[in-house]
């Protein structure tokens, strides 16, 4: 059995990306780290600090002293599409990038006992943080089809939520990322595309496993 594989999942907001992660990771006893959590997370944070998002130096001087190991990824507030905005505006800053950059790769290098790889998601992971990823997939799907299920999950968490303004949020945050300057989300040319627009979670995790499967048998 291959061994230290790493797998980068990239895609738009919603499209189920995550699910498949965590899906792969479980399978394939993987180490998993969703770096939306760590744009989240260092939204809340200055949320909290009361420092505002257009202030960057503020925001570095915050961010570069602290220490995410011990941090909450489980926190509640981390899922809101308030702290999702607010991560996707932060996002575009090249100097918090660089400092996240830190992290992931650290997670990525580092040794997991017992796990044979790591899967890292997010919006850049197969093109600038694990750019020799051993396996990269690109997931989407159609707008209006994510933002049915965000605002079913949204719902499920209790937060009172308008389907349009969901799917306005998504399209505005999809441009963001996409336009930015640094660390855009593109495809990379070497990822498998994955349209989960007709298909359920567990067709997208087959899909998926096969494409593991292969590379594992090689
Ligand atoms: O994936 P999630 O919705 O949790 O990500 C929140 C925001 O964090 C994204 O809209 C994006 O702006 C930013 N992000 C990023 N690069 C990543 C992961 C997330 O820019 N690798």
């Amino acid at each position: 059995m291959k061994k230290n594989i790493t797998i980068a999942i990239d895609g738009t907001a919603a499209s189920g990306k995550g699910t498949l992660a965590k899906k792969l990771a479980k399978k394939f006893n993987y180490a998993y780290l969703d770096t939306g959590k760590l744009y989240r997370a260092s939204a809340l944070i200055i949320k909290e600090k009361d420092i505002n998002y257009k202030n960057l130096k503020e925001i570095i001087d915050f961010l570069k002293n602290y220490n995410f190991t011990n941090y909450d990824f489980n926190n509640y507030e981390l899922k809101s599409d308030k702290i999702g905005k607010l991560a996707s505006l932060i996002s575009g800053y090249k100097e918090l990038r660089e400092l996240l950059l830190l992290f992931q790769r650290k997670f990525a290098n580092k040794r997991h006992p017992k796990k044979l790889g790591v899967i890292l998601d997010g919006r850049d992971i197969g093109t600038v943080v694990l750019p020799k990823a051993n396996i990269k997939f690109f997931v989407t799907a159609s707008l209006p089809v994510r933002a049915e299920r965000r605002w079913k999950e949204l719902i499920s968490l209790g937060q009172s939520t308008i389907k349009r303004h969901v799917e306005k949020d998504l399209r505005d945050r999809d441009e963001r990322d996409s336009k930015r300057k640094h660390s855009p989300l593109i495809v990379s040319p070497d990822a498998v595309l994955i349209d989960t627009t007709n298909l359920d979670a567990d067709e997208v995790f087959l899909l998926a496993k096969n494409n593991v499967e292969e590379y594992l048998r090689y």
